[in-house]
């Protein structure tokens, strides 16, 4: 029987960023983007909060763009604050490279497994699809999953009970299966 799993962002995850004005290194998204028009370039940032002092950094999201080259749809969608966007951005690796950040997804995910149905089978087949690019040890996710516990998992990784096309010792964030041979 074929499981399915997926990892599923349930909050936006904090910016890794080191604070200027304190000794913080994390922000949180504040929810709104600032967008300055000077003739007909445009700029826009989204605005983040430090998470202990407040501070706002500015992370760029727009640099100087021509104003006729931006299709009005985004454009809309930067005025208005729109969420799903501000999930995106962050999400952005062109807009984590320009503005030097990475997230930390910590507390920000969860794993649905549509319920242990299947996981007690001899060979237990899992896919995982995740919703966003979030890294978390496949170590973990699997005996979350499994309801085992880490080192159940990493034995039977090495006992070649536990098999995927993949390296599961590290993180990982895209798709993947496994095959469990109890
Ligand atoms: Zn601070």
């Amino acid at each position: 029987m074929l499981n399915n799993w997926a990892v599923v962002p349930t909050c936006l995850p904090l910016v890794r960023r080191r604070c200027h004005a304190c000794e913080s290194e994390r922000f949180r998204a504040s929810g709104k983007f600032r967008v300055n028009a000077h003739h007909k370039l445009l700029d826009a940032w989204l605005l983040a909060l430090c998470s202990v002092c407040e501070e706002t950094a500015k992370l760029t999201v727009l640099e100087r763009i021509n104003v006729q080259s931006i299709r009005p749809e985004l454009l809309d969608r930067l005025h208005n604050n729109d969420p799903g966007l501000i999930a995106q951005v962050l999400q952005d690796p062109a807009v984590q490279r320009r503005n030097r950040f990475s997230l930390d997804w910590e507390g920000a995910w969860r794993l649905d497994t549509g319920g242990p149905d299947g996981l007690d089978d001899e060979v237990v087949d899992v896919s995982v699809r995740f919703a966003a690019r979030i890294p978390v040890r496949a170590v973990r996710l699997i005996a979350d999953g499994c309801g085992l516990s880490r080192g159940e998992v990493e034995r039977l990784i090495v006992e070649g009970r536990l098999v995927s096309g993949v390296r599961l010792g590290g993180r990982i964030s895209g798709d993947f299966a496994f095959t469990l041979k109890r």
